[in-house]
């Protein structure tokens, strides 16, 4: 194994897991040469080859292997990598770049030879026993190229396997930094994550990114009553109850202990708020059981908060989960089981200096 997934850095993390989509789409090899070139221009490394990446990219058909290799020479072959992860994966495709330097040396060794004796075939005198010579001297020269094509084909395909093995254990990597395992939601960081990549992508419609942050009510209390093992079945019971109301751009995550937060995009704030009322009513209707003993553990409820965003120009991301977490807060102090909307909140900015 010539790269251990663990040495990959986060960044390095997410490029390979975009990359897997964009290969596709355009129909890109994945040999690690390619790899290594397309991981470089996500990572922004260098200008001069990310313009050059750029003016290719304005054709449909712009980016080819053979582009690949020619910014691979001009750009990376003398590149020294920056982390473990970066010189791993140079030394893999560094010795790619070598078999294929050695390859084209034999063929053209091997063509020069055919062409030599294709023109000495071209000469009239030639007798029998010339002939028979040169004949059997371009039969091994094509059996000697059969051979050594099969040899490259077989060092590429050992390549192309490792670098989809990289591949996957960084997809397999990235799921599992980013699930929490007890509810198989998204954990805190992919709540960050996601929050990041939709003010990124969302700037002219901000109002459309709801979040609702909720609480599960007095659950200190449940897991002293029934035992923590039993509080964990409720907070997996709890996320089966949100997963049912996902929608497609929904992002649901375990924000902290007994704590979540949906994330809607396209949507707003009433659809918001309707969407945490139809949790909590779901939750409250709820008859939780023993599974062991079939007896009834009461009924729990939660307390929602929600908030839509303001825009980038307006607030920070941090300010957004505070306005969520206010609403939310003010669910409680008004006696929980209920949501609460951001607009319920005295608005200290607005009041008169
Ligand atoms: P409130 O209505 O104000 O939210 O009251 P609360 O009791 O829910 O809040 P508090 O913050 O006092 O307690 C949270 C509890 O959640 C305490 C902790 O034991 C429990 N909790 C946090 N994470 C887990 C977990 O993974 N499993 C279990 N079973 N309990 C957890
Ligand atoms: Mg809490
Ligand atoms: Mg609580």
């Amino acid at each position: 194994m010539l790269i251990d997934v663990k040495d990959a850095p986060d960044k390095a993390q997410r490029i390979f897991v975009q990359l897997v989509d964009v290969f596709e789409d355009q129909e890109i090899n994945p040999t690690p040469l390619n790899y290594y070139i397309w991981y470089q221009y996500y990572k922004g490394s260098n200008p001069k080859f990310r313009q050059e990446m750029d003016a290719a990219l304005q054709d449909p058909f712009g980016y080819n292997d053979r582009l690949g290799r020619r910014l691979y020479d001009e750009y990376f072959a003398e590149d020294e990598g920056t982390n473990d992860f970066d010189r791993a994966l140079k030394r893999l495709v560094g010795s790619v770049v070598k078999r294929m330097n050695v390859w084209s040396a034999k063929l053209e060794k091997h063509t020069q030879e055919l062409d030599q004796n294709l023109h000495t075939l071209s000469e009239e005198s030639l007798d029998a026993e010339k002939l028979k010579q040169l004949t059997s001297h371009m039969l091994n020269t094509a059996t000697s190229m059969k051979q050594s094509s099969e040899e490259f084909q077989h060092e590429m395909n050992e390549s192309n396997a490792e670098i989809n093995r990289l591949r996957q254990e960084l997809i397999e990597a990235k799921a599992e930094t980013l699930t929490d395992e007890l509810t198989e939601l998204g954990n805190r960081k992919a709540f960050n994550n996601t929050l990041q990549d939709l003010v990124e992508q969302t700037p002219d419609n901000p109002e459309s990114l709801i979040l609702i942050l909720t609480d599960i009510d007095h659950f200190k209390r449940f897991n002293d009553t029934f035992g923590h093992l039993v509080g964990d079945s409720v907070l997996r019971y709890f996320s089966n109850i949100m997963k049912k109301s996902k929608q497609e751009n929904d992002s649901i995550c375990r924000y902290g202990g007994e704590e979540f937060a949906i994330i809607l995009s396209h949507s707003s704030l009433e659809k918001g708020l309707q969407r945490a009322e139809k949790i909590r009513h779901s939750l409250e209707h709820a008859v939780l059981k023993r599974k062991d003993s079939d007896k009834t553990l009461g009924t729990i409820t939660a307390s929602f908060g929600v908030a839509s965003y303001k825009g980038i120009d307006t607030e920070s991301i941090d300010d957004w989960i505070k306005r969520a977490d206010d609403a939310l807060y003010k669910a409680k102090s008004n006696g929980r089981n209920q949501v609460v909307s951001e607009t319920e909140l005295s608005r200290v900015t607005d009041a008169p200096k």
